[in-house]
């Protein structure tokens, strides 16, 4: 595997695979790797010629009061890992390589970046949308993964990507969870021994709002009520947000219709957890 740390190298080494003839496939990431990506990676493995992985912790979608220095880092493992996956290259570049100085161009995905973890996280979308779309102008890529686990995110980036008319073909893959149920992600690892164990609360609410609807009930407020109670009695978790959103809009649905997403968010003493399931009525 190749580890790539220069824009200019990664958009040579995927313009001549092209130019053989080539497929290349696209996995972007923040790195601390889990099995969620890993199945993201093996997607695009199987469809692609040439499967491209990048490690970017993104400092523009991070708040100013957000986790940025705390988000966990482990490229030295990463690479191991994908070494092994048989990845092809790694695109690791520094900060000042993605957003050299004096830059002033950005990409807003009007709508729905201000709702749900837009709303709670001002510019968080402006900054992976900016992002993702000088990976896919650096990358081009035939075909890119990315998952449910962050539902809104994979919106946005079908958004944009058929906005700017891009040839991208974007997979949205399931979301892979640990035993008991929590989603995997990369800031599982800052919760301490407590918050992991009150976490498991959140695909309990989720569960339970399934059995409710799943048991007849048609009010989404009732619906709702059933999986915030389940995360109210959860010791150390704080509800940012519950929602019952219809899939494309985001907006909140005012009936019990056709397919749904349900959407949480919760902080876990200071880590921030989001989650969500499709639901059909
Ligand atoms: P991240 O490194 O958190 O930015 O995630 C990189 C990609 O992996 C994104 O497309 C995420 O949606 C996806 N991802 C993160 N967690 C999971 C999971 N538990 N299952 C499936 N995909 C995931």
């Amino acid at each position: 595997m190749d580890v790539v740390r220069r824009v200019r190298a990664m958009k040579e080494a995927c313009a001549a695979a092209r130019a053989e003839g080539k497929t290349v496939g696209f996995v972007p990431t923040m790195g601390a790797l889990h099995d969620g990506h890993l199945s993201l990676v093996r997607r695009v493995r199987a469809q692609a010629d040439l499967t491209v992985v990048s490690i970017f912790v993104n400092p523009t979608q991070f708040g100013s009061s957000e986790d940025f220095a705390r988000y966990p880092r482990d490229l030295v493992h990463d690479a191991d890992v994908l070494a092994r996956e048989g990845v092809d290259i790694l695109f690791a570049p520094e900060a000042d390589e993605m957003y050299p100085p004096g830059e002033a161009t950005f990409v807003e995905v009007a709508g729905l970046s201000d709702k749900l973890e837009g709303r709670s996280r001002p510019g968080h979308f402006r900054g992976v949308a900016t992002v993702v779309t000088k990976l896919f102008e650096i990358v081009a890529p035939h075909v890119a993964a990315f998952g449910q686990k962050d539902a809104q995110q994979v919106l946005i980036i079908k958004t944009l990507a058929r906005d700017l008319m891009m040839d991208v073909e974007v997979l949205v893959l399931p979301t892979k969870r640990e035993e008991d149920g929590l989603a995997m992600s990369s800031r599982n690892v800052l919760l301490t021994p407590d918050e992991r164990r009150a976490a498991r609360a959140i695909p309990r609410a989720l569960e339970a709002v399934r059995t409710a609807l799943e048991a007849g009930e048609r009010e989404p407020g009732k619906l709702l009520a059933a999986g915030k109670a389940i995360l109210v009695e959860a010791p150390l978790l704080r509800i940012d947000y519950v929602e019952l959103v219809d899939p494309d809009k985001l907006d909140p649905v005012a009936k019990v219709q056709g397919a749904m997403l349900l959407v949480v968010a919760v902080f876990a003493g200071s880590t921030r957890l989001i989650d969500n399931v499709v639901l059909r009525s």
